[in-house]
């Protein structure tokens, strides 16, 4: 098999725009994709300046369109595996059975997973009426009866934030989580709290969210509940290659992208959690730019290597023609 200039992993927002933009630099571009985007519960993407209420697969399903339109290829595959190649560049195993795919650098954008807490019923209607980003999310269902399932440390001031939105806001936690600092700031804003232990959801005959069934036989009625999730980078391919993490365990990319490994690049969830769609797709295309620039410097060794021993100053064009 050919070797590619780039291989990209995930075909999410970010993996996509660094494809677009290295298609559209002349590069040989393959995107390989396990199919499962972060979103992808979600029947509506919001906050992506001009595609605001797109349908999360109408975008990447455009997005992978453009990429073929420049002569990228997109293949629908796991990799589960990138080692380094003895002639260069870097190999990856894929699981189907499919030959190794050889590539210069290596670009992984393969996002994360958001772990929920253990209540029955939160991850079935996860991105429905159970949601995680006030800002993707929050403007729809604004104004309603909302919760935020706490516990973490900080999960006071996500509801302070979810409070935003609604003026009808209970912060439901175990007991003894709050600090007295805490409680009065949410009490201020009349955020009610109630302390206690989810048993499960409460939905009713036509699919919505009613409440919350906690344990002492009570219900907390909301309609939309927000849930800060844990984020798990898909990154053991990152980690794989020996690539440097930072204290939280989350591998760690200069602000081009680049990681400590050479010719190895990531962007988008997988090393920002932050990150949302539009900025995913800003940090793929910007790692793209960088990534190029890499590969220029290295076409350019070859070439001075490949023009082989010459002897003397090199002169300039202009002076050549002269002398002729
Ligand atoms: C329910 C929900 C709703 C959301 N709504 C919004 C919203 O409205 N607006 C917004 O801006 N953000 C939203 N987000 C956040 C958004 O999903 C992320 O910002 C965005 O998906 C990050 O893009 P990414 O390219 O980094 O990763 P992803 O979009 O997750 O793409 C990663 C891709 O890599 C693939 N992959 C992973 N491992 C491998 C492998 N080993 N081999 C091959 N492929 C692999 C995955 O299958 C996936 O296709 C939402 C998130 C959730 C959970």
């Amino acid at each position: 098999m050919r070797r590619h200039d780039v291989a990209i992993i995930g075909a999410g927002a970010a993996g996509l725009s660094a494809a677009l933009v290295l298609a559209r630099a002349c590069r040989d571009v393959v995107v390989l994709d396990a199919g499962h985007p972060r979103n992808a519960p979600a029947a509506h993407m919001h906050g992506f300046l001009s595609r605001d209420g797109m349908a999360p697969a109408d975008l990447l399903g455009t997005g992978r369109s453009e990429v073929r339109g420049y002569g990228g290829v997109v293949v629908d595959t796991t990799v589960t595996g990138i080692r380094p190649d003895p002639a260069g560049g870097f190999r990856l195993t894929l699981t189907d059975g499919r030959p190794d795919v050889p590539a210069r650098h290596v670009l992984v954008t393969t996002g994360l997973r958001d772990e929920l807490p253990a209540v029955p019923g939160l991850r079935e209607r996860w991105g429905r009426d159970v949601l995680h980003c006030p800002y993707c999310h929050g403007h729809e269902v604004r104004g309603r009866r909302l919760g935020v399932l706490g516990g973490d440390p900080g999960s006071h001031r996500y509801a302070q934030i979810v409070r935003q939105w609604t003026d009808d806001l209970v912060h439901v936690v175990p007991p003894g989580r709050l600090t007295a600092d805490e409680r009065t700031a949410l009490l201020a804003r009349r955020v009610e709290v109630v302390e206690g232990a989810v048993d499960h959801l409460v939905v009713d005959d036509a699919d919505h969210l009613r409440g919350l069934q906690m344990d002492d036989g009570c219900v907390v009625a909301c309609e939309a509940l927000f849930v800060p999730p844990r984020f798990v980078p898909h990154d053991a391919l990152l980690t794989g290659l020996g690539c440097d993490v930072d204290d939280r365990g989350w591998v760690v990319v200069d602000g081009t992208g680049r990681t400590s490994v050479a010719g190895v690049w990531a962007a988008g969830n997988v090393v920002d959690p932050r990150a949302q769609v539009v900025t995913a797709a800003g940090a793929g295309s910007a790692t793209a730019v960088a990534l190029n620039a890499d590969l220029v410097d290295d076409d350019v060794r070859t070439a001075v290597r490949d023009l082989g021993p010459h002897t003397g100053p090199t002169r300039p064009h202009n002076q050549i023609e002269e002398d002729a």
